[in-house]
């Protein structure tokens, strides 16, 4: 039998709405040292009337419920195996397994009703990421039931949660197959191939969230000379080749994510001398750049806000990048301009983008506004699961 956790009167409406959060405040009081309840254990969530209102992993922190279940059940090897196997069903339905596309994501958090769970695939290997304590405890039970879902043949797990954990929690996590041994790392996506480095790489090896959006900058690649700021793999750099750029640079400050994008490229296109990648800073390389060096220019850094207190730092830094990039792009030029700040909604990074625009003074359109891909749903009940947003600008 499960712990109970008693929310103050009136704090079970949002539980109502299936938002998956209990926050520590809502709690008749956070559980002590006397109460038997370590980080990590499920617990079980009752309104100030004795009504159950579901099952979830606790965790000490601000957010101290993240809930699994609306309903009062045990949380069985079976509940991650049928929550598992509804994500695959959904891809399934998205046509994102293919053999000319091997790379997508199988469980994005909230939003596949696993909260604090991430599960990237890259062809037969999971890569599996807890950011609760809850689901670093359930990662074993997890990876078996990946293997056993139907029709996606899973032969190993690949465990990598060093950074994502809360430290606080003294888990010490370490990085590691949980089943089998990867023999390739090579993924591909929509036809193109990729490296990827799931030891040493960020976040999973890769951002395969971009996908539908180096899709559409491959569309407007022809003749083009590209720019690709903030590269990391080269994800936009491989497709803007494929589409027929007549040049491709790109830059990162990481010379790690330069090799990888240059061992990207080779691997697609062996001999081809249309591109170029540099170990720079994009601010400094930008301030280089004449004005019209570029036709297509691609801007998407990293998180500028990872938390509501850098916001304001965040915006301004925002402004200042997409300043740099409207105003060296050719005349008839286009810009890709992204934010994957959570903290930032897309009002906020939309009004960054206009306010850098007026500073240059050139006339700017907006072309296509762009979101994450299909397979990082967002749950309808919990709109913070909203992260990625960009926007593709038509300069003249
Ligand atoms: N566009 C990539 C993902 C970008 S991740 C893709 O489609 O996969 C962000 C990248 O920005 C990281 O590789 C990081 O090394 C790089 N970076 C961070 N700060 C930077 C800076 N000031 N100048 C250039 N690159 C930077």
């Amino acid at each position: 039998m499960y712990k109970t956790l008693t929310l103050k009167r009136g704090k079970e409406e949002s539980l109502r709405r299936f938002h998956p959060w209990v926050f520590s405040g809502a709690l008749v009081s956070m559980p002590g040292q006397n109460d038997d309840i370590e980080e990590g254990d499920i617990v079980r969530v009752e309104a100030s009337d004795g009504t159950p209102m579901g099952v979830g992993h606790f965790q000490i922190g601000s957010i101290a419920v993240r809930m699994l279940s609306f309903d009062d059940i045990d949380i069985t090897p079976e509940f991650y195996g049928e929550a598992l196997r509804q994500a695959w069903l959904m891809r399934k339905a998205l046509g994102l397994c293919r053999p000319d596309n091997t790379a997508f994501r199988l469980v994005h958090g909230e939003g596949d009703f696993l909260p604090g769970l991430v599960v990237d695939i890259y062809g037969d290997t999971a890569v599996l990421q807890a950011h609760s304590p809850g689901m670093h405890f359930a990662r074993e039970i997890i990876a078996m039931q990946l293997t056993q879902i139907e029709g996606l043949d899973i032969r190993s797990v690949y465990y990598k949660s060093e950074t994502t954990l809360p430290y606080k929690a003294h888990l010490d996590a370490t990085n590691g197959y949980l089943i089998g041994h990867s023999e390739s790392s090579v993924a591909v996506e929509n036809g193109l191939k990729f490296n990827i480095d799931w030891l040493r790489g960020q976040k999973t090896g890769f951002f395969v969230d971009q996908r539908d959006n180096r899709m559409l900058l491959e569309h407007y690649s022809a003749g083009r000379r590209v720019l690709n700021m903030f590269c990391y793999t080269g994800g936009f750099s491989v497709y803007a080749m494929r589409g027929g750029a007549a040049q491709v640079h790109s830059v990162d400050s990481s010379s790690k994510a330069v090799a990888l994008t240059d061992a990207n490229i080779a691997l697609n296109f062996p001999d081809d001398n249309r591109h170029e990648a540099f170990a720079e800073d994009a601010f400094k390389f930008l301030d280089n750049t004449a004005k019209g060096a570029y036709d297509l220019i691609i801007l998407d850094p990293p998180a500028f806000a990872k938390h509501r207190s850098a916001l304001r730092n965040a915006l301004r830094g925002y402004q200042k990048l997409n300043a740099a990039g409207i105003a060296k792009v050719a005349p008839g030029g286009i810009v890709f301009t992204f934010s994957c700040s959570q903290a930032v909604s897309r009002e906020q990074f939309r009004l960054a983008v206009f306010s850098a625009a007026a500073q240059t003074g050139r006339k700017v359109r907006i072309l296509h506004q762009l979101t994450q891909p299909a397979d990082h749903p967002v749950n309808i009940y919990h709109p913070e699961g909203e992260y990625l947003k960009g926007l593709a600008l038509y300069v003249e």
